[in-house]
């Protein structure tokens, strides 16, 4: 479970972007980074000359607030993809990509992936007809995700399934919402991932 404890509007400030974090208000004029598009506090606004370390730890912290992750897992991510043949940016927002959490919000069965998050740990969900609890299991090709037959009435699924037309579905993902089921069709490409973050500056943050 995240240990986020700000205000999450101030984060997409502080990050400089939109981090998605609120549910359908995120796609509102009430968005708090439309109406005040700088960081929070005193300097908000001054135009402040950053080192390579400063942007690298940024570009870090955007993906790790977007994920809702502590840095202990975040970490933990990274070093799993370093050790991946593959290339370790890319890698790490695979990970990412595919942990339940993410994969339900992307389905439209949450507003957010804190909604996600607690849904998942009130048992409303299986994968592969097995009850998943955790937020971070990683699916992987070919699992079919399900919302439970007593789960289908709630509000917050059915508010989720009505605003996932506001974004786009990518392609990796099958959506069948009559059913209440998603299928993993395919590993997430890094052109599909939408998060705006520059990942070879993560790896290097973490390779000083
Ligand atoms: Fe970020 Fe959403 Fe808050 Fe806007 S409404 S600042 S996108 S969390």
């Amino acid at each position: 479970m995240s240990c986020i404890k700000s205000s999450v509007c101030k984060l997409c400030r502080r990050e400089n972007t939109k981090l998605f974090l609120k549910g359908d208000r995120c796609f509102t004029d009430k968005c708090s980074f439309e109406r005040r598009p700088y960081p929070p506090g005193q300097h908000g606004q001054s135009r402040l000359k950053f080192s390579e370390f400063a942007l690298q730890l940024r570009e870090k912290q955007k993906a790790k607030r977007y994920y809702g992750l502590s840095e202990k897992q975040f970490r933990r991510y990274f070093e799993k993809a370093d050790q991946s043949k593959a290339i370790t940016g890319t890698e790490l927002l695979k990970y990412l990509e595919l942990r339940l959490d993410n994969v339900i919000y992307t389905l439209g069965y949450a507003s957010s992936r804190r909604e996600a998050r607690q849904l998942i740990s009130h048992n409303h969900f299986l994968v592969n007809s097995k009850r998943v609890n955790i937020a971070s299991f990683v699916v992987k090709k070919g699992d079919v995700i399900e919302v439970a037959q007593k789960s289908r009435e709630m509000n917050k699924i059915l508010i989720g399934i009505q605003s996932v037309a506001r974004r786009t579905m990518p392609s990796w993902l099958d959506a069948n919402h009559a059913a209440f089921k998603g299928t993993i069709k395919d590993f997430p490409s890094r052109d599909e991932v939408s998060i705006p973050v520059e990942e070879s500056m993560i790896v290097e943050y973490y390779s000083r």
